[in-house]
C-alpha cells in the first residue's frame, strides 16, 4: 500500500448519492453529481450515474474530457463559466454549460451554426451571492441581444450559485425571484426555458425544509454526497454518511520530545509564529504528508485522542501521547503506522491534485 493515500468507500457514495437523489425525486428536482471534488474522476461519476443522477457537472473542461474519454454515459455541464479562448473544446467535450457573458454566448452560438452543433445554454443570474451572473437590471437587456443567436446555442433555462463566492444562502424569497428571472427571460424571448438549476449543498436543506418551488427542477452537488457536510450551512448532515472520504499517512518517526521549543523562536517555515503551550514531554508522530499535499487546518484526525500539532511541507506532526495511553505499553505508535483523517471540502480538493497523494476507490 503506497501512502499518502485518499480512500474512497464506494459503498458510501453510493448510499449518499441515492438518499440524495431519493430526496430530490419527491421533489420533482434532477441531480447532477459534480465531479470537481475528485478532479473529474470517472470513477465518481459512474458511481453517479448507478445512483440515477442525471448528469456530471465539473467547473474544467479538463474534468469533463476525463468523463468523455472514459466513457461514462452520461450528460456532461460545464459550470464554470467558460472562457472565450476554449469554446472549440467546449462544444466537444461537453453538452451543456452554465453562462453569463453575451458576447461569450453569441461566439458559441456562431461556432456551433458553424459546425452545425448544437450546445444548450443555462443562463446565470446572480441571486445575492456576487459571483458570476446577470444582474436583475439586466435582463430586458440581455434578452434583446440573446434574441439574435442564430441557433446553434439552444437556450434551456437559468441557474444560479448559493454560498460560492459571499456565504448567501438559499431562500424562499431568492428562489422565487429566480423562477421570476426564467419566467421574465422566457417571455422576452418568446422560448421556453425549463430548467431552472440550483446549487450546491447548501440547497438540500431548503428541499428538507420544503421551500423550494416547485419550478425548482434541477441541484448541483458535490460536498454533501462526498463528505456528508455542508460547509456553507454549517452542519453535518444527519442522513449522509460522514466518512467516506479519508486521507492516510504513514509515521516516519516518533519520539518523546517536550512540548515548548528549545531556544529563541523567530518565525516557522511558512512565515508564521506558533504559540506554545508547555504541557511537558509528549509522544509526537511525523507523519510523510504536509502541507505541499494538504491543507492541515482542513483535516480532522478520525482518532479524537490524536492531536494536529503543526505541518510543514512535507510533514505533519501529531501528538498521540493520549492516544498512547489508552494502549499497552509496547502496542504504541511507531514507524510504520498509519494515522487517518477526515478531509473538509479544501482538503479533499488538494489531495485530489495533488500528484502526491493516491487517490483509490475501495
Ligand atoms: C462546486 C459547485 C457546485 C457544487 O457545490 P457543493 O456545495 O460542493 O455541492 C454547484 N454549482 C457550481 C457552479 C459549483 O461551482
Amino acid at each position: 500500500m503506497k501512502y499518502p493515500v485518499m480512500t474512497i468507500n464506494e459503498a458510501k457514495i453510493r448510499q449518499n448519492s441515492r438518499t440524495v437523489a431519493g430526496l430530490c425525486r419527491k421533489h420533482g428536482i434532477d441531480v447532477w453529481g459534480v465531479t470537481k471534488g475528485l478532479s473529474g474522476d470517472p470513477r465518481l461519476a459512474s458511481l453517479y450515474r448507478e445512483a440515477g443522477f442525471k448528469g456530471a457537472a465539473d467547473s474544467r473542461l479538463r474534468n469533463l474530457e476525463k468523463l468523455r474519454e472514459a466513457g461514462v454515459p452520461m450528460l456532461r455541464q460545464l459550470m464554470r463559466i467558460a472562457m472565450p479562448s476554449e469554446l472549440e473544446e467546449l462544444i466537444h467535450t461537453a453538452d451543456v454549460s452554465l453562462q453569463s457573458e453575451l458576447s461569450t454566448i453569441k461566439a458559441l452560438d456562431k461556432l456551433c451554426a458553424a459546425k452545425g452543433k448544437n450546445h444548450d445554454v443555462l443562463l446565470m443570474v446572480d441571486m445575492g451571492d456576487l459571483r458570476e451572473g446577470f444582474w436583475q437590471t439586466e435582463l430586458p437587456r440581455a434578452a434583446e441581444e440573446l434574441r439574435g443567436l442564430v441557433g446553434g446555442v439552444r437556450l434551456k433555462g437559468v441557474a444560479t450559485n448559493y454560498a460560492c463566492a459571499s456565504g448567501v444562502l438559499p431562500s424562499r424569497e431568492n428562489m422565487e425571484n429566480l423562477v421570476r428571472s426564467r419566467d421574465r427571460f422566457a417571455e422576452m424571448l418568446g422560448v421556453e426555458l425549463p430548467v431552472v438549476s440550483v446549487g450546491g449543498t447548501c440547497c438540500l436543506k431548503s428541499i428538507e425544509d420544503g421551500f423550494v418551488p416547485g419550478d425548482v427542477n434541477q441541484l448541483r452537488l458535490c460536498e454533501g454526497v462526498l463528505l456528508g457536510t455542508d460547509t456553507a450551512g454549517g452542519r453535518e448532515i444527519p442522513y449522509l454518511e460522514h466518512d467516506a472520504v479519508t486521507i492516510t499517512a504513514e509515521i516516519v518517526e516518533c519520539r518523546h520530545k517536550p512540548s515548548v521549543p528549545v531556544g529563541e523562536t523567530g518565525f516557522q517555515a511558512f512565515g508564521e509564529k506558533p504559540v506554545f503551550i508547555n504541557r511537558g514531554m509528549r509522544k509526537r508522530a511525523l507523519l510523510a504528508i504536509g502541507r505541499q499535499d494538504v491543507n492541515m487546518d482542513r483535516i480532522t484526525p478520525i482518532r479524537r485522542d490524536v492531536h494536529i500539532v503543526t505541518a510543514s511541507s512535507d510533514h505533519l506532526i501529531v501528538d498521540v501521547t493520549e492516544a498512547d495511553s489508552t494502549r499497552s505499553p509496547d502496542e504504541g505508535y511507531k514507524p510504520g503506522d498509519t494515522i487517518s483523517f477526515r478531509p473538509l471540502y479544501p482538503a479533499m480538493l488538494a489531495c485530489a491534485t495533488s500528484e502526491y497523494v493516491e487517490v483509490r476507490f475501495e
